[in-house]
């Protein structure tokens, strides 16, 4: 094994017992089920008022007086999240999208100003641009690869909160994030860091983040069979700001969902140490080809902020970009991607098959620097043989320049 397939799967190899043995009972437990049961309800019922009115509603921790402030099987999967992220307390949600709009709208208020990379998931970009801007809320784009001094000359008083996305999921830059941490924490701000593509292998509050959110729909669920979401804090402070906000916009998550996020996150480990490889060797061999101008994965030089994905990352996942040679058309890139079997064309990523998704010329507000003028596609490699989804590659690669004539 070469030292980079080694890096790319190694934190995968050191969360492995985390991520079996998390988030139930323990393994020496009398009597027990290895899982805990699906409870759904809505209803919790007590045996006088005096007893009910002495559960708080609002409770920050977890005790149930309803069921939206979620089930057994929901908090075991929080009680999981908390070890795989390293933060303390978590509160899983709807969907990977609530996951960022809940704790902007916890933390923020009228007159506040965000920083957002202009790589950023485009529904956070939206979410932002429409009601955050409607309630007072103004935003500033920077660019994912912004200087310290860039970032520092962008934050004003009124600055509440800096957001990354590392690596931005359809660009694939990879963000300085202890350094944005610092900077947001000397302005009186907080860090928030979309930490879907390195759950696992980024641990975010060791690198100064102070929310961490995750779309647990990508590879937790792992089957493309879930929406839900997370965000995790390690501090009481946060915590109690997070669960209030949560509790009033009425979050919670299906007993249904959470439990096959929490069977799919059993199996993340062995899921990602392949499929990382698979991408890792699929993404080198792409790289010699005539066709193609740039791999865009955080572990290859090519990839814009590779040099922090080897200083903070302890290993990679099985999403990323590709950039083609500039005389290559958008079209024939397009009838490429259409001509390919073992792909599906769809949104989303993580589960165990492959996907293809072209991401040529996408949105931007500030530099335009980096951003590729040529045709680019995404790729997500799932759990097929490496051979056949090469030779699948191979065939629409050598089909391009054809196309074009
Ligand atoms: C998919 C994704 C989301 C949203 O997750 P959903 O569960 O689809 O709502 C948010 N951020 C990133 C980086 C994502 O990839």
């Amino acid at each position: 094994m070469s030292d980079l397939e080694a890096k790319v799967s190694a934190g995968w190899n050191r969360l492995a017992s985390t991520l079996v043995q998390g988030g139930r009972a323990d393994v020496r437990e009398s009597g027990t089920l290895v899982n805990l049961p699906v409870t759904r309800g809505s209803t919790v019922l007590f045996p006088s008022l005096e007893a009910m009115n002495r559960m708080d509603g609002r409770s920050h921790s977890h005790k149930a007086v309803y069921g939206a402030m979620g089930t057994p099987v929901q908090h075991e999967l929080e009680k999981l999240l908390s070890l795989i992220e390293g933060g303390t307390h978590t509160q899983v949600v709807n969907s990977g999208l609530s996951a960022c709009t809940t704790p902007l709208l916890a933390f923020l208020g009228q007159g506040d100003h965000l920083l957002l990379p202009d790589s950023v998931y485009g529904p956070t970009r939206r979410f932002a641009d429409t009601m955050l801007k409607r309630m007072g809320i103004s935003t500033t784009y920077y660019a994912p690869m912004a200087t310290r001094a860039e970032i520092e000359g962008l934050t004003r008083a009124e600055t509440r909160i800096i957001l990354a996305e590392s690596p931005g999921s359809h660009t694939f830059e990879v963000q300085d994030v202890p350094m944005l941490a610092d900077v947001a924490h000397q302005a009186d701000a907080l860090l928030f860091l979309d930490n879907t593509w390195g759950i696992g292998v980024f641990q975010p509050f060791e690198h100064g983040v102070d929310v961490s959110i995750q779309a647990l729909t990508k590879y937790p669920g792992g089957h493309s069979d879930v929406i839900i979401g997370s965000i995790t804090v390690n501090d009481e402070t946060h915590w109690k700001t997070l669960r209030d906000a949560s509790i009033q916009l009425g979050q919670c998550a299906s007993p249904d969902d959470c439990w096959l996020t929490l069977r799919g996150l059993r199996t993340m480990g062995v899921r990602l140490t392949h499929q990382s490889r698979s991408a890792l060797e699929i993404a080198q061999w792409l790289k010699t080809r005539p066709e193609v101008a740039r791999v865009l994965h955080p572990a290859l030089q090519d990839c814009p902020g590779h040099e922090f994905w080897k200083r903070d990352f302890t290993g990679a996942c099985g999403l990323f970009g590709v950039e083609l040679q500039p005389d290559i058309s958008v079209e024939a890139a397009e009838r490429m991607i259409d001509g390919l079997s073992m792909f599906g064309i769809g949104a989303s990523w993580g589960g165990y098959e492959s996907l293809v998704l072209p991401t040529t010329g996408h949105v931007r507000r500030v530099t335009e620097a980096g951003v590729p003028k040529a045709a680019t596609f995404r790729l997500h490699i799932g759990l097929e043989s490496v051979d056949d989804l090469k030779a699948d590659l191979a065939r629409g690669l050598d089909g391009l320049r054809q196309a074009d004539q």
